[in-house]
């Protein structure tokens, strides 16, 4: 299939690259899918695409009017396709449901450790000679609560990992995954993983019953001094209200990997720019936030594994086989 590849990064074309004898033609092209950029789709079947490129409606009739007949995610969320539009058009849809689950799992740990510890303020003072150990004081995770809500691939890796650490683990998930049972995870209603959660971590997928699913009235029931980790998608935390909760000390810190508005910001060098998202800027104020742009996914196994499936999610299609990894609208 000839595909054109948006928003490519040097990292993609590596790992594309090293997939051997896939058969498939692939043009790399550094911008994102936009209305403006989807025109570079004319005369290509595919289109692969990754989190912040647009597949809305209006971007998707471009696609078909030039004659794509794929739209292939190479990540795991979905939510800024729009599966109707896709199949109204005759667009099919696939996405790699899961690559390294590992990695995304290992970040949020790496996240929470680095809050409690308070490493990032350490590693500032450590190299300007500043040895005081005030304001970095942690806690011990052992004999925690930490709540999981989405209890899936990523999530059942971070909560053996956390059961790991002997932590208490709550979890709460639509539907209950039996090896969390095993492991001896809790399910609870999400009311009670909220109260009784020393430490929050993220791991649902971004739905409409998801949406700002850490909102004002999630926080006030939040146990005083929250620790808050989002590495699933930024829409599932009410932003704002997470700022207002980090002012008044309800929340004591918050690791964030994704954000709500990351579309304008994340995986480009803006250091010479002047950020114009103001939420976004307070956010970097706190001393008790920490920010990666969206990196939870960067390993090189998680790479290797996307570029292949992708690729073959490309074969099955070209080969009229069901594709494992198609997505539909409900
Ligand atoms: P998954 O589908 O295996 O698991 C998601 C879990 O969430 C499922 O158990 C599902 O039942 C549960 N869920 C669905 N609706 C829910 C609700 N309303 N309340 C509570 N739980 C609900 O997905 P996964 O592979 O574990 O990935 C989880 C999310 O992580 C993805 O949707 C994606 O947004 C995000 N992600 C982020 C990165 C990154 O680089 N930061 C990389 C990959 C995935």
């Amino acid at each position: 299939m000839r595909c054109v590849v948006f928003g490519t990064k040097p990292y993609d074309k590596v790992s594309f690259d090293a997939v051997a004898g896939h058969g498939h033609q692939l043009v790399y092209q550094m911008p994102g899918l936009t209305e403006a950029t989807a025109p570079l789709a004319a005369g290509f079947e595919a289109v692969c695409i990754f989190v912040n490129d647009r597949a809305d409606r209006m971007v998707l009739k471009i696609l078909a009017a030039g004659g794509t007949k794929v739209v292939a995610l190479r990540c795991a969320g979905f939510n800024n396709v729009d599966l109707v539009a896709a199949a109204e058009v005759g667009i099919t849809v696939v996405r790699v449901s899961a690559y390294s689950p590992h990695a995304i799992a290992e970040h949020a740990v790496g996240l929470l450790l680095m809050l409690n510890r308070r490493l990032h303020r350490a590693y500032n003072r450590v190299r300007e000679g500043n040895f005081a150990l005030d304001g970095l004081l942690g806690f011990d995770l052992f004999g925690k609560s930490v709540g999981v809500i989405g209890t899936g691939k990523i999530g059942i890796i971070f909560c053996r990992i956390m059961v790991g650490f002997g932590c208490k683990v709550l979890a709460y998930d639509v539907t209950e995954n039996p090896e969390a049972v095993t492991l001896g995870v809790t399910y609870v209603s999400l009311t009670e993983l909220l109260a009784s959660s020393d430490i929050v971590s993220l791991h649902a997928p971004l739905l409409p019953a998801t949406r700002h699913l850490v909102n004002a009235a999630a926080i006030s029931v939040m146990r005083p001094g929250v620790m808050l980790i989002n590495t699933s998608r930024g829409a599932l935390v009410d932003t704002v209200a997470v700022i207002e909760g980090l002012k008044s000390g309800a929340i004591g810190a918050v690791g964030l990997d994704v954000y709500e508005e990351e579309a304008e910001l994340f995986f480009e060098d803006l250091s010479s720019t002047v950020i114009q998202d103001d939420v976004f800027s307070r956010l970097l104020t706190f001393p008790n936030v920490v920010i990666t742009g969206h990196q939870a996914f960067l390993t090189k196994e998680a790479l290797a594994a996307i570029a292949d499936t992708t690729l073959k999610n490309l074969t099955h299609l070209e080969r009229h086989e069901p594709c494992p990894n198609q997505v539909r609208a409900n």
